[in-house]
């Protein structure tokens, strides 16, 4: 019988997900099926209260569920307690489970595009301090960088996230405004973006590279386009970069392995896949 997967989200169209696991399916022979489902926060209770009757293996939860999913939860793992939020369900003798894959999907892409980034692991900014930084934190936390400084537009938020994730992670915290980044940048060896900014031509109005150090690598999780403005001029400075793309791949191999019993590969095949499908290349 057809296993069957969902990524459930509002909306949900924009989703590549279907893209990647039924380029998964064909390439290992997998008799599954996976489709968008648009959720409206309203619908997410009785939503998850239907998957207990079986007619799914399980699903991902995007924006803007990722919080609130986790109160319908029978039981979810570490990582999504520590970082509190939940992107991958599964769905076993009606009960479900929920895990976190977005810190995965950060540090695989990292080990395949920059080997060694973790090697002398110390202070790191992140910027944002919306939903993605979480698992951005975490991940980086696990790797053993601190301080990690968040920095957000509304430096409010940026301390108020550093405080809610301080409890799960072993890595000192702190909540800065984005104005702060000159000053923090002469002691960063990592700087991964996960605001908004850099999608669809947008760039940050004041984000100087210049006081980093020659050694630090530049990241960036938005992945619309690949070579965002901040990317485009560390790239212009001579630092190491990371796009995003590297990020939705993996994120997904754990929900694969979860939901089919089988480890699936991010090949340049399935990115060039991607990629064509997104107008990237
Ligand atoms: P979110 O929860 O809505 O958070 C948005 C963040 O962007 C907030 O920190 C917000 O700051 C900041 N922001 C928005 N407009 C800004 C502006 N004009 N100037 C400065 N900061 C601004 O979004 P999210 O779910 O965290 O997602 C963030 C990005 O990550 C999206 O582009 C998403 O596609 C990408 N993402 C990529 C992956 C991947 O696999 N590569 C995974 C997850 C997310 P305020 O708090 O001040 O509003």
């Amino acid at each position: 019988m057809t296993s069957k997967a969902f990524v459930a989200g509002h909306p949900v169209d924009h989703s590549r997900s279907p893209l990647i696991f039924r380029h998964w399916f064909e390439r290992y022979s997998i008799d599954g099926d996976y489709q968008r489902a648009d959720v409206p926060p309203e619908g997410l209770a009785d939503f998850v209260a239907g998957l207990r009757a079986g007619a799914f293996v399980g699903g991902n939860v995007t924006v803007p569920h990722k919080q609130a999913v986790l109160g319908f939860c029978d039981a979810i793992d570490k990582a999504a307690a520590a970082i509190g939020a939940v992107n991958i369900l599964a769905v076993e003798a009606g009960r479900i489970n929920g895990s976190n894959s977005d810190w995965y999907g950060l540090l695989a892409n990292f080990d395949d595009r920059a080997p060694g980034w973790d090697e002398k692991p110390g202070s790191a900014i992140v910027v944002g301090a919306g939903g993605a930084a979480r698992g951005v934190v975490y991940g980086l936390a696990l790797r053993g960088f601190s301080p990690i400084r968040i920095l957000n537009r509304t430096a409010e938020k940026a301390a108020a996230l550093a405080k809610a994730l301080a409890p799960g992670i072993g890595a000192e915290l702190q909540g800065f405004a984005l104005t702060d980044f000159t000053a923090l940048a002469r002691e960063a060896g990592l700087v991964v973006n996960t605001s908004t900014i850099g999608m669809h031509g947008s760039r940050f109005a004041d984000l100087p590279l210049a006081s980093l150090p020659d050694t630090a690598l530049v990241a960036d999780i938005v992945y619309t386009p690949l070579r965002t403005p901040l990317l485009a001029e560390a790239d212009a400075r001579g630092l190491r970069t990371i796009d995003g793309l590297g990020m939705l791949l993996h994120q997904a191999v754990p929900a694969f392995e979860t939901w089919f019993g089988f480890r699936p590969e991010v090949t340049p095949e399935l990115r060039a896949l991607v990629e064509r499908d997104m107008g990237l290349t």
